[in-house]
């Protein structure tokens, strides 16, 4: 059964509590982690203004034990938490440009798609995904609202800068023809109404088209302890099964799943209606790994208590290093490190500067709801700190060999899973 009432924030330019499942409309819900209350993540004071009021909204995690989703407990308007001077790009990341190149070759392979066909992405951004799809030669389409859209459009990706919705889906079926394959990568489940969303999908594909989602992985992040990718734009933490439960009600048929290491652990879903293609075993697989029911309830209690002490380690380990009379700093500002930073209580008495590569539009303000300053990287070179935490964590393997070779001497500490010197 679909929800009776959606938590709907747009327009109201604040919050409203999630009341039911936002998938199957399940009440009530169980309390899965509080981490307190939170700022938005991308509003970022700059440097010297005086401090003012800020909007701080509770984050909580929460478990339907009907479709076993899991859920934040709050939607926030996405005026509040995607402001339009809002700095993401996919582009600019290498491991997302790799696993876009991927799933075009993977899905044109798969799909056996040709240049006839229609590619439409949906939370398009800067058309990164599309663009390997136009390289091959296929029609492209991509739906994005913010400005982001617009350096689509210079790259020659043809970009409808609105919301997706029932009348932009039949606008553009009636305007572009059916799509074979409709794309929606880490923004399925950023949107209120998931439901219209799906509908609005379907309403686009052709009779055999498919729909390939990727999301962030509720059992990765479980696995991980990836708390800190808990922030207000992400709404839903789907699980293959929760994922399949929610299409199923629009009826798709899950054909394929598989992990991909976007965002720290990501999978990738296909769907079509159903009877369209068969259904892989990789499907089974991933859903038999997956804890549900009491399982997932005992999985969601262990994640708690192992969230917990990881904040209380990570106090410890740079309490000790402040006795000694250490400088500590942060590398890299991510959307997750708000979260990490504000859920643990760093401040700028414990961290002195967060650095960010050169060009970031985040140096020259403070980290979210703190008075941590973000920094060109170079000022980490000069002053050598005794220690740097690495707040873009899922990515150190990159990262700290990166930052030696450019001359960093002092430690550097990993926050996440268990925090460790690396
Ligand atoms: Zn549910």
């Amino acid at each position: 059964m679909r929800p009776k009432k959606i938590a709907r924030a747009a327009g109201t330019g604040a919050s409203v509590p999630v009341e039911c499942c936002q998938v199957c409309g399940h009440a009530p819900l169980d309390d899965v982690l509080s981490l307190g209350y939170m700022p938005p993540v991308n509003q970022m004071v700059p440097i010297g203004q005086v401090p003012r009021q800020q909007p701080w909204f509770p984050t909580e995690l929460l478990h339907c034990r009907n479709c076993d989703l899991v859920q934040l407990g709050l939607a926030v308007d996405p005026v509040v938490i995607f402001p339009p001077e809002y700095p993401y790009t996919s582009g600019t990341t290498k491991l997302l440009r790799d696993n876009f190149a991927d799933l075009q070759h993977e899905s044109t392979t798969m799909l056996s798609l040709s240049k006839e066909d229609m590619v439409i992405d949906v939370g398009s951004n800067d058309g990164t995904l599309l663009s390997n799809f136009k390289n091959a030669g296929l029609r492209v389409l991509g739906i994005e609202p913010t400005d982001v859209g617009d350096i689509a459009s210079e790259r020659g990706i043809p970009t409808i800068k609105r919301y997706l919705g029932p009348e932009v889906a039949r606008e553009v079926k009636r305007e572009h023809g059916p799509a074979s394959l409709v794309t929606a990568a880490n923004c399925f489940a950023h949107i209120e109404d998931v439901h219209a969303i799906v509908d609005a999908i379907v309403e686009m594909l052709k009779p055999g088209g498919v729909f390939i989602s990727e999301s962030h992985y509720l059992i990765g992040l479980l696995d991980t302890l990836q708390y800190d990718t808990v922030y207000h734009e992400h709404l839903r933490y789907y699980s293959v099964a929760s994922l399949k439960h929610l299409l199923e009600m629009h009826d798709l048929e899950v054909f394929h799943a598989r992990s991909i290491p976007s965002h720290g652990g990501s999978i990738r879903v296909y769907a079509a209606r159903r009877g369209t293609y068969s259904v892989h075993e990789t499907v089974r697989q991933m859903i038999s790994a997956e804890p549900h029911g009491e399982a997932m309830v005992k999985r969601l209690i262990s994640f708690r208590r192992d969230v917990v002490l990881s904040k209380l380690r990570l106090l410890s380990m740079l309490s000790n290093l402040k006795e000694n009379g250490a400088h500590i700093v942060g590398i890299s500002a991510p959307s997750r490190a708000s979260t990490l930073i504000n859920y643990v209580g760093l401040d700028e008495g414990i961290i002195d500067y967060v650095c960010e590569v050169p060009g970031s539009l985040k140096i020259g303000k403070y980290m979210p709801g703190t008075r941590i300053p973000v920094v060109d990287e170079a000022r980490l070179f000069a002053d050598q700190p005794d220690c740097a935490v690495i707040f873009s964590w899922h990515i150190a393997d990159e990262l700290a060999p990166k930052l030696k070779s450019k001359g960093f001497r002092g430690q550097l500490i990993t926050p996440l899973p268990v925090p460790r010197v690396l």
